[in-house]
């Protein structure tokens, strides 16, 4: 599953430099995550470090709509790096 930034962003830009696999980049009025290159940070730590990085409350968020096996995210992380 990709993590996915709501309309809570305050647009700091604090996740963008974290993630592994520059999936973050800014738009026009909050950041954004690319899905296609999201792992949920799996390959490269035990959990999102975007969401680590962020001051606010649930602005980083599990995708409903992008739901993947570990398997998946691990074989997109080998697919990026
Ligand atoms: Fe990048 Fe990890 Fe956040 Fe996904 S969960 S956008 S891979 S920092």
């Amino acid at each position: 599953m990709a993590m996915v930034i709501t309309d809570e962003c305050i647009s700091c830009g604090s996740c963008e430099p974290e993630c592994p696999n520059t999936a973050i980049t800014a738009g026009d009025t909050k950041y954004l995550i690319d899905p296609e290159k999201c792992t949920e940070c799996v390959g490269a730590g035990d959990e999102p470090k975007c969401v680590a990085a962020c001051p606010t409350e649930g602005s980083i968020i599990p995708d409903p709509d992008r739901r993947e096996s570990r398997e998946e995210l691990e074989a997109k992380f080998a697919r990026l790096h």
